[in-house]
């Protein structure tokens, strides 16, 4: 039995979970999910949210003010007065587990942030660090009661781990050069779906005998075709 098995899901209430443009086509695309139904922006002046990693956004209505695009929090139904993940599913508590269970929605499609946690990559992004996880995620309420024991490298894939941070860094990473672009004129919070959605339907070019530079262009020397289409 895994350690999550037995689990509330604490961690799907208390955090503000980043996602990036990638899970946004996924969701979008994949899922079929509308943009409102499942993301927000989180205020994140002192950076707790972005953690270096996830991308600030800047809005119009707010300009001064850095946003980290997230998964939506909704009222939790097991716990009145708290919120927890739009896609964490509550069941009831009983005699063994008296917070109950918590199970994410879509676990196969969950995003990358999710996969990762609870580690990150080392200084040198070859190995993977476990994060020490504090008794409660927030403000000691029982809802954001957090993994019941310290997470041990043997509860996880070794490489699966270390995948799944490769690839949320480098998503992360494409994510914050599509924050510059944005934030250098930054438009209405109405228009960033289109915006998103603009430049991940064009993440594949085809390489043409005439033009063998397709592999050399970035999405930076897109920059204002972007923002003009967006
Ligand atoms: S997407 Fe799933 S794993 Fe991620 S926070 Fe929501 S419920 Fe939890
Ligand atoms: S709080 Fe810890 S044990 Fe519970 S679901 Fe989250 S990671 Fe798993």
């Amino acid at each position: 039995m895994g350690i999550c098995d037995s689990c509330h899901s604490g961690c799907c209430r208390s955090f503000a979970v980043p996602i990036s443009g990638a899970d946004i086509h996924h969701f979008t695309h994949r899922q079929n999910l509308n943009f409102w139904d499942f993301a927000c922006r989180w205020e994140d002046t002192e950076g707790l949210i972005s953690r270096n990693l996830a991308p600030h956004f800047l809005f119009e209505d707010d300009p001064e003010t850095p946003f980290v695009i997230c998964l939506k929090h909704i009222p939790s139904s097991s716990f009145p007065g708290t919120t927890k993940c739009r896609f964490l599913m509550e069941c009831l508590p009983d005699d063994e587990h008296p917070k109950g269970l918590g199970r994410c929605g879509i676990y196969q499609n969950r995003p990358q942030t999710c996969r990762c946690f609870p580690a990150k990559l080392n200084a040198s992004n070859e190995l993977a660090i476990l994060y020490d996880i504090p008794s409660n995620g927030r403000d000691g309420e029982p809802a954001y009661d957090l993994c019941s024991r310290q997470w041990t490298a043997s509860d996880l894939d070794p490489n699966d781990t270390i995948q799944s941070l490769v690839i949320a860094r480098y998503e992360m990473t494409f994510f914050s050069k599509i924050a510059m672009i944005w934030n250098q004129s930054p438009g209405a919070w109405n228009q960033f779906p289109d915006f998103i959605d603009r430049i991940y339907s064009n993440r594949i070019a085809s390489e043409t005998r005439e033009d063998t530079s397709a592999d050399t262009v970035g999405v930076s020397d897109n920059s204002e075709s972007h923002k003009r289409a967006a």
